[in-house]
């Protein structure tokens, strides 16, 4: 099953699709860990992209189509996968309804103020991408990771400024596709309001439905 995660960022689609891939057994593909990934390794594409993850606006299409194609191309992406962050325009949209058949867009609606909340207090392992939140999901030792231990950071696009200019670029670019998908008959809208659990329980409902 091809899943597409949409909604604000904040809305909790890293979280929902690491949980979701255990119920599915698909790959979870999150643009937004790749490039992450790609910065801290140092390569081209990370050195390229860092300054536009920092400061929240969007990688351009080209750059993030190709890495996306280049991605659906390996074998585990066989009996399906979940993508989290892409696409985020219609042009990113129209590129992979060229690459492959979605069957589901799972459209998590949450509110502006609960997205400033959210991510203001979101931190993250960077090794391994795990996320906690400092009151909803803390670690068990402030500031560490509970497995690894390592000390947890903050997204330099979790900080006040550049979460407000992430809210802007989602509604101009990224919204719009809830109209392109809802056209298709292909979405599914999930309140993000609720815990984890609870959310992943009402996605799974309505997968089956
Ligand atoms: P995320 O982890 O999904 O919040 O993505 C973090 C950042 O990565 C975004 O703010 C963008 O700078 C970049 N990014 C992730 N996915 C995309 C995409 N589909 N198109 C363009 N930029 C993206």
């Amino acid at each position: 099953m091809n899943i597409v995660l949409l909604g604000p960022p904040g809305a909790g689609k890293g979280t929902l699709a690491a949980l979701l891939k255990k119920e599915l057994d698909v790959p979870h593909i999150s643009t937004g860990d790749i490039f992450r990934s790609n910065i801290k390794n140092g390569t081209e594409l990370g050195k390229k992209v860092q300054g536009i993850l920092a400061s929240g606006s969007l990688v351009p299409d080209e750059v993030t189509i190709e890495m996306v194609r280049a991605r659906l191309g390996e074998d585990d992406t066989a009996s399906g996968y979940i993508l989290d962050g892409f696409p985020r325009t219609i042009r990113q949209a129209e590129a992979l309804d060229e690459m492959d058949e979605i069957d589901a867009v799972i459209n998590f609606v949450l509110d502006d103020e609960e997205v400033v909340k959210r991510l203001s207090g979101r931190r993250l392992a960077p090794s391994t991408g795990r996320i906690y939140h400092i009151i909803t999901n803390p670690p068990k030792k402030e500031g560490f990771d509970d497995e690894t231990g390592e000390p947890l950071i903050q997204r330099d696009d979790d900080k006040p400024e550049a979460i407000r200019h992430r809210l802007d670029v989602y509604r101009e670019e990224t919204a719009p596709l809830i109209g392109y998908y809802r056209g298709k008959g292909r979405i599914i809208d999930i309140d993000a309001a609720p815990a984890p659990e609870e959310v992943l329980k009402a996605v799974l409902a309505a997968l089956k439905a």
